[in-house]
């Protein structure tokens, strides 16, 4: 079958929801494109990921502005991914925050990325020239730290690796709402591309042992009762595990990635394949499933010649 490279064809313009979680609470999402989570405290407004462009932000400041006039003090990156984080600037915040695994994958990979993420995905860098650089942290934590906005008390906690090294969760103790970025998807395919695929199981278990109650995912939907948060974690989880555990048996046996990726896909498309990006991940999934099945802990970096030349060994496209 032929296909496009990555999302080239991915063209439909999403619908926009704003939904309250809760007071002050807010997730911006996308039917399947990166969501992003507003936090109004007494004193100031953070935003969780930014979109992926200056222009895009607009929208969202524009929703922010409808709720509240008070200042955007805070920027949280919860991991690197251009797509999440170049829209920074718009904001003007006083502090731009991010694990210290983040800030070093920005360091080691950040342009690299970036290249990489706009060949991929081009309608979801609308007006790529309006990135002024790199999205650089201004504030880098080790594995939590806690910010008091006003009275409002906002966790902010690396739980481990998963969906990268430096995944961050935004966690409201008091409120029971979880910001989890990519570690949970909902309804769409958890990219694998840089991830840790033997820890991110784990580190869901601990976002589940905080019990939360509503739960913004990287993608999808916001899910309004703790029966829905549960459900998208064990189903990310599960893509996860059976993804992974294929890849592994297909290389105890000795076989090619080529091989493995046939094997593998059919093994997740009768469960996964309706969900949003299957096929534009699940090259680089595989891809990234081999290499730590094969004994590489720190995952490769993407070039936007890698992405191409991965496509064409491993489909037909056009
Ligand atoms: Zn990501």
């Amino acid at each position: 079958m032929t296909k496009n490279f990555a999302s080239h064809a991915d063209l439909d313009v999403k619908n926009v929801s704003f939904e309250k979680l809760g007071e002050g609470l807010y997730a911006y999402t996308a039917e399947g494109d990166p969501n992003t989570g507003i936090i109004i405290g007494d004193d100031g407004v953070m935003v969780i990921d930014t979109q992926a462009t200056p222009t895009m932000a607009q929208d969202v400041i524009r929703r922010i502005r409808e709720v509240t006039d008070l200042p955007i003090k805070y920027v949280l990156m919860s991991h690197y991914h251009a797509v999440r984080v170049m829209g920074a600037s718009a904001y003007n915040a006083e502090q731009i925050i991010a694990s210290k695994p983040t800030y070093e994958l920005i360091v080691e990979r950040g342009q690299y990325d970036f290249d990489s993420e706009v060949g991929r995905f081009p309608r979801l860098f609308d007006d790529v020239e309006s990135v002024p650089g790199l999205t650089w942290p201004t504030m880098v934590f080790e594995n939590k730290m806690t910010i008091y906005m006003g009275k409002r008390r906002v966790e902010i906690i690396h739980a481990g690796r998963g969906h990268t090294q430096g995944d961050t969760v935004v966690w409201l103790p008091d409120e029971k709402v979880l910001f989890a970025g990519d570690l949970v998807e909902f309804g769409a395919t958890p990219y694998t591309g840089d991830a840790h695929l033997a820890d991110w199981p784990k580190t869901l278990d601990v976002l589940r042992a905080l019990k939360p109650e509503k739960l913004v995912p990287g993608r999808g939907a916001a899910l309004m009762t703790p029966e829905m948060c549960e459900k998208a974690i064990s189903e990310t989880q599960d893509f996860l595990t059976t993804m992974f555990a294929s890849v592994k048996k297909g290389v105890s046996e000795g076989k090619e990635l080529g091989q493995i990726y046939k094997e593998t896909y059919a093994v997740l498309k009768p469960k996964f394949g309706d969900w949003v990006i299957f096929d534009h991940c699940l090259p680089f999934d595989v891809t990234r499933c081999f290499d730590e099945a094969g004994g590489l802990d720190h995952p490769r970096i993407w070039t936007a010649e890698r992405d191409v030349e991965m496509w064409k060994s491993l489909e037909e496209i056009e």
